[in-house]
Order: C-alpha cells, then structure tokens, then sequence
C-alpha cells in the first residue's frame, strides 16, 4: 500500500499525470528512511534533511514534522514487515511544460515501503568491491534531488564491473559513493570528508561519527585525498539501506589486507547496538543524547 496526494492505495493502482513535473523535469526531492521493529529510525533527522532539501528547491513542504510522521506511521502500519524502508517523494506538481515554477498548482506526494532486508551475511565476512570515478554532478549534492541520472550512470559503471558501488573523486578529493557515503582508516583513525555543498549528509554519516566519539574511536573529518583512499587500511561504505559495509578491493586492488579489518567489526557491532536501542524505544528523533 502506498500514499499518493491524500489517498492510500495499492502500488498497482497509484498514476501521475505525464505532466507531472518530476517526470518532465525531475523537479522534485525525496528522502529513504529506515524503520526497524516498524519504528521510524532518526526521523526528525530525516525530515530536517527533507527541509533542506525542500529549501534548496524553493519547494514549501507541504507538511508538519507531525503530519509526516502520522503519514509514515500509517504506511508502515499498511504494509508487511517488522524491517521497512520507506520512500518519500515530493515533486513541484503538475503544471503545462515550462520550466519556471507554475503559480498556485499542489506539490505532488508520494510514500512507498519496501522490506528492508540487512546486508548479505557473506558480504560483511568477505567484504565488497569498489570502483572509483570522477564526480561528474552538479554542485548541489547536499539536496537530495530526485534528477539522480549522474548517480545512475555511475552506480552502473560499478555494476558492469560486477563491483558494489563506485567512489567519487572531485578534484583529487574523495566525496562520497554513487549512493552512499565513504569513510576511510588509516593508522588506527577513522577519516570522514567533511560535509558540503559536493555530498549528501549522509543519516548513517552522522551515526557512524558520533558512535566513534562516545567510544574514544579516533577519528577526524577533513578532506580525503585520493592518494589516501588507494593507500587505506579499511574503507567504510554507510547509507540507510546498507548499513555500515566493508570496501576490499578497490578498483580490483584488495584494500588494506583485503578483508574487513578492526574498526569496521567495532562500528558495525556499536551500530547494531545502537539499532537495538531504537528497536526498545529509544530516541528516534535524532537527538545526540539518544
Ligand atoms: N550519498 C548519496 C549520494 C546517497 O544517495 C545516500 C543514500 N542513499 C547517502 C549518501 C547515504 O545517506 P543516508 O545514510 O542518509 O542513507
């Protein structure tokens, strides 16, 4: 069951208009939030980030933090499966071709859910593969814009080289994956690229940083050469749906000693941990103390 502008119905039945803005233009945004044990994990964190992004379009949100969470509740709620991952999509509506922003025409909304199933078992013991590529996107990928066709082309680069995910360099500077955000070990320290206007700010990002530092993990963000990412003792790949995974080989090179090394099995463990917490009824709302 999904949610289309004010009504609940199966997916089959769900239809825009051609004119549709986010088909003609991918004039839109959306945000993937998790929810485990049917809870909303980190939501007021999400729906800052979906602020951000409704701002970075010029879009108003059309909803209160309250009515999007009653929303989600209801579509979890309409859909099998303890592990969820919902999907929201806000577009700038429908509206005769053109592109300036139409007057007075109603934001198109759209939630969906899916089974969120956890990495393969095989995946965290023998860890994934990697490419790298240029960054070729536009300069505002701190908006999580729905026009994702540079994240396509790049993410299938990776899966023609049967690898997991492919990771960007901008300048000489590592930014993020495709669709997920990379952190990088060195010496014992955890490195992650500092937020900007050249990457998502990744939920899972966030996590990952303050789990290190309530557990005197080493850690700095600051940026990332490519030199460092090839000379890496541990790659981390982060995002809602994928958790916290292990890069070992890197452009067929094994990175490090070519398997999932120490402070991957920390975080990943504190993650779980921290997930576990959220399941009992911690803070989801994505305060620091949670
Ligand atoms: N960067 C990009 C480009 C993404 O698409 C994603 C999420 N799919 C992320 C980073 C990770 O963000 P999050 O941890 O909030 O899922």
């Amino acid at each position: 069951m999904i949610y289309l502008n004010g009504k609940f119905m199966p997916i089959e039945e769900a239809c825009i208009p051609v004119l549709d803005r986010g088909f003609i233009f991918g004039d839109g945004v959306y945000e993937v939030i998790p929810a485990y044990s049917r809870k909303p994990f980190r939501l007021g964190k999400h729906l800052k980030r979906l602020q951000h992004s409704l701002d970075g379009i010029r879009l108003k949100n059309p909803f209160s933090n309250d009515e999007w969470k009653n929303l989600l509740e209801q579509v979890i709620a309409k859909n099998d499966g303890e592990d969820q991952y919902l999907y929201l999509h806000i577009t700038r509506g429908v509206a005769k071709r053109d592109h300036a922003f139409p007057v007075n025409v109603p934001p198109t909304v759209f939630i969906m859910s899916n089974p969120l199933l956890p990495p393969p078992a095989e995946l965290l013991v023998s860890g994934a593969s990697a490419i790298t590529a240029l960054d070729n996107r536009w300069i505002r990928c701190d908006v999580k814009a729905i026009s994702l066709l540079p994240n396509v082309l790049l993410r299938q680069l990776a899966v023609d080289m049967q690898a997991l995910e492919t990771i960007l360099i901008r300048d000489g500077f590592l930014t993020e994956g495709a669709a997920s955000n990379i952190f990088v070990v060195k010496n014992g320290v955890l490195l992650a690229p500092p937020k900007s206007n050249l990457m998502l700010p990744g939920i899972t990002y966030d996590v990952v940083l303050e789990l290190a530092a309530a557990n005197r993990i080493p850690h700095e963000v600051r940026d990332i050469s490519e030199a460092e990412v090839r000379t890496a003792d541990e790659i981390l790949l982060t995002s809602s749906t994928k958790e916290i995974m292990p890069i070992t080989s890197l452009d067929n090179q094994p990175v490090g000693k070519g398997k999932p090394g120490e402070l991957f099995a920390r975080l990943h463990a504190l993650y779980q941990d921290y997930k576990a917490t959220n399941m009992r009824g911690g803070h989801s709302c994505g305060c620091s103390h949670s």
